[in-house]
């Protein structure tokens, strides 16, 4: 899909996200707030309670920290070099852990963004701006998420919870 953000828009935005101290987490909200999008911060009745959270789009966005949610950038596959089994089991927890949210939101038809930390540097910025505005903007919400034909694996399990009972019904006749 073409990115069909215009020159002036794109400016405007990385002006406004391009201030220094800025953390991931407030230049995201800087980015989202751009683009005209209401949102809230730290949902607490969203599974995962995302950093943001787009409540009528049902669409939610995380700034993960590469090194603490395992990222496959560089700063993300890296582990200190003392007490190594302790780093392991911390790192394998917060990627369950992250993996576990994913799926509770999807169960209750929430999409999510992931920023990266290191997408958010100068250089790869733009990118980051383009992939937050399609997420928000160019794309439909999905409310219901299984009617947009989108999230097909979603919706077939939708469809195939709604007709659990069928089988049991022919399994019945069949003894007839
Ligand atoms: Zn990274």
């Amino acid at each position: 899909m073409a990115d069909t953000i215009t020159a002036a828009e794109r400016s405007r935005i990385m002006a406004a996200v391009r201030s220094r101290h800025t953390s991931p987490e407030l230049a995201v909200r800087r980015i989202v707030a751009s683009l005209g999008v209401r949102y809230r911060l730290h949902g607490k009745n969203v599974p995962g309670s995302p950093d943001l959270v787009v409540a009528p789009q049902r669409k939610v966005l995380f700034v993960h920290g590469c090194f603490w949610h395992r990222h496959s950038c560089r700063r993300g596959q890296s582990t200190p070099a003392a007490n190594k089994k302790f780093w392991a089991a911390k790192f394998a927890r917060n990627v369950a852990r992250d993996a576990d949210v994913r799926r509770a939101l999807r169960r209750e038809g929430w999409r999510a963004l992931i920023v990266w930390e290191c997408q958010l540097t100068p250089a790869k910025l733009p990118a980051t701006v383009g992939r937050i505005r399609r997420f928000l903007v160019a794309e439909p919400s999905t409310v219901p998420a299984a009617k947009t034909g989108k999230t097909a694996k979603t919706s077939a399990k939708t469809r195939s919870r709604a007709v659990r009972s069928e089988p049991q019904r022919s399994i019945a006749r069949s003894d007839a």
